[in-house]
Parts: structure tokens; sequence; C-alpha cells
């Protein structure tokens, strides 16, 4: 069963309708790239399944029901989890006070300094991320403060982790540790959705590929059974003659 399900999903901003009756199933465990042009309407979708915004109309199905969130909050605590492209961190706080912030909202109530910090300092050790718990995070790259947002979602347990165009602050070497590190996570059962246009990362770690362009579903791939210039050429809108047996794609209805 697919853990997320989104049926006929639409975001309107007044008169402009940025996600069309938009269709994705997403598998448990899988790494799920979402391809699209600057514009195509990813991070709205993706927002609508944070919570961060109410679609207009349509669907959201997690594990088979229905969700209908009214904040990041109440997606955290449906094990969803999401990092934007720019981070929400404190810089003059460590690691780990960045890790706990608002983690009395999400839990309901606040325990003691000491064994918070040692609640952090095992997340991080679990993951195998690599991260001083007692760093400050304006002393630290920028690829790390990555993992810091990261950390801060695996710390409410998540299921599944939604990355919004995670690469376009990092390194070339930051990215391919970040995309280690993604596996890593998809190893120990983690399902991940990454936001990106950037094909040869989608290439190193994707298991299928859902394509959107203009607010629509375009349809969605094996990451085995297609090249880069096909992916290009449904985000951008080209006839592509790929070989069904080896590729998945489902039309949107
Ligand atoms: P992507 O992440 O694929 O680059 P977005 O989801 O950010 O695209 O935006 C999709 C479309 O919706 C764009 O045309 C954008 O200008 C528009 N849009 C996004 N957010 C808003 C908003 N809050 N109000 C009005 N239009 C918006
Ligand atoms: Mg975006």
């Amino acid at each position: 069963m697919s853990t997320i399900k989104v049926v006929n999903l639409t975001k309107k901003f007044g008169d402009f309708v940025a996600i069309d009756g938009m269709n994705l199933e997403v598998n448990k465990g899988e790494i799920h790239a979402i391809c699209g042009e600057n514009g195509a309407g990813k991070s709205t979708l993706m927002n609508m399944l944070f919570g961060l915004l109410k679609p207009s109309s349509g669907q959201i199905f997690i594990n088979g029901i229905e969700m209908h969130f009214q904040s990041p909050k109440e997606a955290i605590a449906q094990g969803i989890g999401m990092v934007h492209q720019h981070f929400k961190l404190v810089p003059s706080f460590t690691v780990y006070e960045n890790v706990l912030l608002g983690e009395e909202i999400v839990k309901g109530f606040k325990i003691q300094r000491n064994t918070e910090y040692k609640e952090v300092q095992k997340t991080i050790d679990h993951y195998k991320f690599d991260l001083d718990a007692n760093a400050k995070v304006q002393d630290i790259s920028v690829g790390a403060q990555q993992r810091v947002e990261i950390i801060k979602m695996l710390h409410r347990n998540v299921d599944i982790l939604i990355l919004d165009e995670p690469s376009a602050v990092l390194t070339p070497q930051e990215t391919d540790e970040l995309l280690d590190n993604l596996i890593a996570l998809k190893k120990l059962g983690k399902t991940i959705i990454i936001i990106t246009h950037k094909l040869d990362e989608v290439k190193k770690c994707a298991d299928r590929i859902t394509v959107i362009r203009r607010g629509k579903y375009i349809g969605t791939v094996n990451n085995e059974g297609v090249t880069q210039q096909e992916i290009a050429r449904m985000m951008v809108g080209r006839d592509v003659n790929l070989d069904l047996q080896k590729v998945e794609i489902e039309r949107g209805k």
C-alpha cells in the first residue's frame, strides 16, 4: 500500500491554479523525487502534505486514512516531516537546543535539560549523522546545519521526510554527503520525498520520479527505466516514447 496518496488535489491562490487535480502515490520506504521546472508547483504540493497550506479541494491519504492537516504540528504527529530550503535555526543556539526548539509543542511536555541533551545525542548516534550536538549552529557548515534540520524531524519520529530543493544551498561534496544520508535513512525504513530539478541527483538516489508541470501531474516513472533526457522532456512538455515494459507510468486522470 502506498504510504502517501494524493487524489485530485487542487490549490488555488485567488484565481491562479497552482496545483491542478494532482495525483501522487508514494510507496513506503522509497526515495521519491518530485521534478518540475521552477514554478511547476512542487513546493505548493509538498506544503499541503506538511500542513503549511490548505488544499482548495481534493484528498490526502496517509497510510490509507484521509488527513486534513491544519498545521505542520499535525503533520509531524502523523509522521510527516519537512526540511525547507531556508533553514529555521537559531545561529547562537547549540545543535541540540535547535533540535529541541518547539519540542514542547510537539510532545506536550518539557523534560530535564540533561536528559534532553542525551536524547538528541542518541538520535544523532542512531542515524550515524556527522554532527556535534554541543556545537553552536553559527560555527558549523551549511551541510551540517541542514543535518540539524533533518535530525530535528527524525527526533520527532517522522517516517516520511520531505526535502524541498535540499541541494540548492550545498556544495557538490555536501550534496553527495546528503544523498548518502538519504540512502542510509531509506535503508532504515524511512520514506523520502526529495524535490529537485537537478537530474544527476535524481539518478543517483531516487527509486521513482514524479514529474509535474504547471501544477499538473504528468507521470510517475521508475528511475531504472528512464534517462535524464527523458525526465527533462517530461518536465518541459515534449513527447517521450518511454518503453512501458521498463517503466511504470501513470498518466494523470
Ligand atoms: P516550485 O516549487 O515548483 O518552483 P511553487 O509551488 O513555489 O513552485 O509555485 C507554483 C506557482 O504558484 C508559482 O507560479 C508561484 O508563483 C505560485 N505561488 C506559490 N505560492 C503562492 C502564494 N502564496 N500566492 C500566490 N501565488 C503563489
Ligand atoms: Mg519550490
